[in-house]
């Protein structure tokens, strides 16, 4: 069975299974930094971690911070956890990306931060945020942190510019899931020497060095990962995750949407074996994204465009996280395409506006619904071979809806 997504992971990853990495970290944040043409760049144990601790760290609360409610929740659970309240927009359907249209409406004496996520790859207007955002200082007399959410868009350009570049700080993210990973754990990249060093000594006085037994289990489960994404393991794999509830330990409970919740380690910092795999995946990641870049090309040229599917835009900058077809019948078509052998994604599930959690907000999103009812996503970490398959087997099923 061919994987939804698959960790680009070789040899150097496994055999730093077995080193003591020390001062790796260190050396993680600096290379991170240096290739993400930032001045420095400040680790932590997840994405979400780091997010919150940027929060804490500025004394950032009691405040509203304005995000789309088309992205992963642990974006709005973040803004939650450190006391504040996040202002949920829609988005476009064309890019999944917060419509700016409606944030300046948005916008009030309450509100202190803006969180733009690139998602699925697509890069967001980066210049008519800063001008939004500069407006509304002028007109509330303070500062409005722009955050960028890279999670899904390491390397993604505006007008050629990174556009983790272009605010005040870029939150990253390398569980396995993401384009390059380091295990699990998160990262902050700064343009600012000050901010940033505000942001690491608060994080130092905050954050305990993980225990011994924590830095076995992840080696553990990154030689668990390597096992059940080969190939003739991965249908077993799949197997395990959809009809039993034995991996539920392993891929729900530390994300489990709809409860605002944080896993337990979430104030350990990076373990130094986290950040020996994420310098490797690092030295790695321009082929990544080319191989994204090309598949997702491949796809646009080679899918027969099925009237009644919604394709996704190849555009200037993008890097593609997920290759999304928005579709009528969701379940039934991730349901029939595997029984043929290739596991399609649904990224994202849910439109965090309409989420149990935070639906008191009364923040009406209907694109963001529409989409997490409607999108499946197409494997980009693939062969030549695998995505000639996936381009036949999609064609031969969206020609049985003409
Ligand atoms: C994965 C992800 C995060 C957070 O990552 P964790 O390391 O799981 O906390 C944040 N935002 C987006 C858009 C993501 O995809």
């Amino acid at each position: 069975m061919i994987p939804k997504f698959k960790p680009k992971l070789g040899w150097p990853e496994f055999f730093a299974l077995f080193k003591r990495n020390r001062g790796a970290v260190q050396k993680f944040e600096n290379e991170f930094a240096k290739s993400f043409q930032s001045i420095d760049a400040v680790s932590f144990s997840y994405g979400r971690s780091a997010q919150w601790a940027f929060f804490k760290a500025l004394g950032i609360e009691n405040s509203e911070v304005i995000m789309p409610a088309y992205t992963c929740s642990v974006v709005a659970h973040a803004v939650t956890l450190s006391n504040n309240t996040p202002c949920f927009v829609d988005i476009n359907k064309e890019d999944f990306n917060m419509n700016l249209e409606l944030v300046p409406a948005l916008i009030n004496e309450r509100t202190r931060a803006i969180i733009a996520t690139h998602t699925f790859g697509y890069p967001q207007d980066v210049d008519r945020i800063k001008q939004i955002v500069k407006e509304a200082e002028l007109v509330y007399g303070h500062k409005i942190w722009i955050i960028q959410d890279c999670c899904h868009c390491f390397g993604a350009e505006w007008n050629g510019k990174l556009v983790g570049t272009q605010g005040d700080v870029a939150v990253y993210a390398f569980n396995i899931s993401k384009l390059m990973t380091s295990i699990f754990g998160g990262m902050l990249t700064f343009q600012n020497k000050e901010l940033a060093e505000k942001v690491r000594v608060w994080r130092d006085s905050n954050y305990q060095k993980p225990k011994i037994l924590k830095s076995i289990k992840r080696r553990l489960y990154l030689v668990a990962i390597y096992i059940a994404f080969k190939k003739y393991v991965y249908g077993f794999t799949w197997w395990l995750q959809e009809k039993t509830s034995l991996l539920n330990k392993f891929t729900k409970s530390f994300h489990l949407d709809d409860k605002i919740h944080f896993p337990p380690d979430y104030l350990d910092k990076m373990l130094d074996v986290e950040a020996a795999v994420g310098i490797i995946q690092l030295s790695k990641y321009s082929a990544i994204v080319e191989l994204r870049k090309f598949n997702a090309n491949y796809y646009n040229d080679n899918l027969s465009k099925n009237p009644g599917w919604v394709y996704p835009d190849i555009r200037e900058g993008a890097t593609y996280s997920h290759y999304t077809i928005i579709v009528p019948n969701k379940s039934k078509i991730i349901k029939e395409i595997a029984e043929k052998g290739i596991h399609l994604g649904e990224l994202i599930q849910y439109s965090i506006s309409n989420l149990h959690s935070y639906i008191h907000l009364n923040n009406n999103t209907p694109i963001s619904l529409f989409c997490s009812h409607n999108v499946i996503n197409l494997p980009l970490t693939v062969s030549q071979k695998e995505v000639e398959k996936i381009v036949s087997v999609v064609n031969d099923y969206s020609k049985l809806f003409e």
